[in-house]
C-alpha cells in the first residue's frame, strides 16, 4: 500500500510524526508521500525524509492560501525541487474561496511552468472549479497529474481520464453518505486509481472524528476493491504500482 497524499508534517502531525510513520510501516504501508504546503512544512519534510526512506516529499502553496503565502514560498519550491516527487497540492478551490479565484488562477499558472521547468508531475486540488482546471491545463500543461481527494462526478472523472491523469480516492468513499463517489470508484480503472489519507484530515468512517494517519489507508483500499469486486491485496498492489509509476519512487 502506497499513501499518495498524506500531510505528515502539517502541525497537527509534526508532534507526533515519528510514531505516526512507524505505525503505517508497521499496517504495510511501502511508501507514504509527505504534501508540504508551506516553508516550515518543506523543511520538517526533507529531514522526515533522513529518517524514513519511505516518505516522499512534495511542494506547493495550496489554493487556498495563494494569496498570503504563495509568493513566499514559489522560490523554495524551486529551488527544493530536485528533493522532491512532484509539485503540489496546486489548483483551483471555487468552493471555500480562501485566495480571490484570479490569484488561484495565476499560481496555478506558475505552477504549470514550474512542473514543466523542473520535470515533475502535479498534484491538483480542485473543488467546484473543474471546468477552469480542464481549460486551463488543456492550454498551459498537458502533461502528467494526479487529481487528489477527487469529490467530483463521473463526468468530472471522465474529463481527469481523458487527460491522462490519475485520480485519488481519499477516505471520504468510505463515508455511509458517499454513494455517488462510490459510484466513481467503480467507474475509474484500476490502472488510474490512487489511495490516500489526506491525513490529518478526512478519517475513513471507521475512525470518523480522530485525527487520520496513513496506517488508517487500508480501510479506503478495502472498500474500493469492495466496490470494484477485487480482493483488498489487489486493490491495494496496483494502486501502490500507480503510485511508484507516477511519483516515479526508486
Ligand atoms: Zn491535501
Amino acid at each position: 500500500m502506497i499513501d499518495s497524499h498524506a500531510h505528515l508534517t502539517s502541525p497537527e502531525l509534526l508532534p507526533d510524526v515519528d510514531a505516526i510513520v512507524q505505525r503505517a510501516l508497521d499496517a504495510g504501508v511501502e511508501a507514504m508521500i509527505n504534501i508540504c504546503t508551506d516553508a516550515a512544512s518543506l523543511e520538517a519534510g526533507l529531514a522526515l525524509r533522513k529518517r524514513f526512506p519511505a516518505v516522499y516529499n512534495t511542494a506547493a502553496t495550496t489554493p487556498h492560501d495563494v494569496a498570503k503565502e504563495g509568493e513566499s514560498f514559489f522560490p523554495l519550491v524551486e529551488r527544493h525541487a530536485k528533493d522532491l516527487v512532484a509539485i503540489g497540492e496546486t489548483g483551483l478551490d471555487y468552493f471555500y474561496a480562501h485566495s480571490p479565484q484570479d490569484v488561484q488562477r495565476a499560481f496555478l499558472s506558475r505552477y504549470f511552468a514550474l512542473a514543466k521547468k523542473v520535470g515533475l508531475p502535479l498534484i491538483f486540488h480542485c473543488r467546484d472549479a473543474f471546468h477552469d482546471l480542464f481549460s486551463m491545463s488543456d492550454a498551459e500543461y498537458g502533461g502528467k497529474a494526479v487529481l487528489h481527494c477527487f469529490t467530483g462526478t463521473i463526468e468530472d472523472a471522465r474529463g481527469v481520464l481523458d487527460r491522462g491523469w490519475y485520480l485519488s480516492l481519499s477516505g471520504i468513499v468510505t463515508f455511509k453518505k458517499s454513494e455517488a463517489l462510490r459510484e466513481v470508484a467503480k467507474f475509474v480503472p484500476i490502472e488510474k486509481l490512487l489511495i490516500e489519507t489526506d491525513a490529518p484530515y478526512l478519517a475513513p468512517q471507521r475512525y470518523r472524528g480522530s485525527r487520520n494517519e496513513p496506517a488508517y489507508i487500508a480501510e479506503t483500499a478495502a472498500v474500493i476493491a469492495a466496490v470494484k469486486g477485487v480482493s483488498a491485496e489487489m486493490l491495494s498492489e496496483q494502486t501502490a504500482q500507480n503510485a511508484r509509476q507516477f511519483f516515479a519512487l526508486n
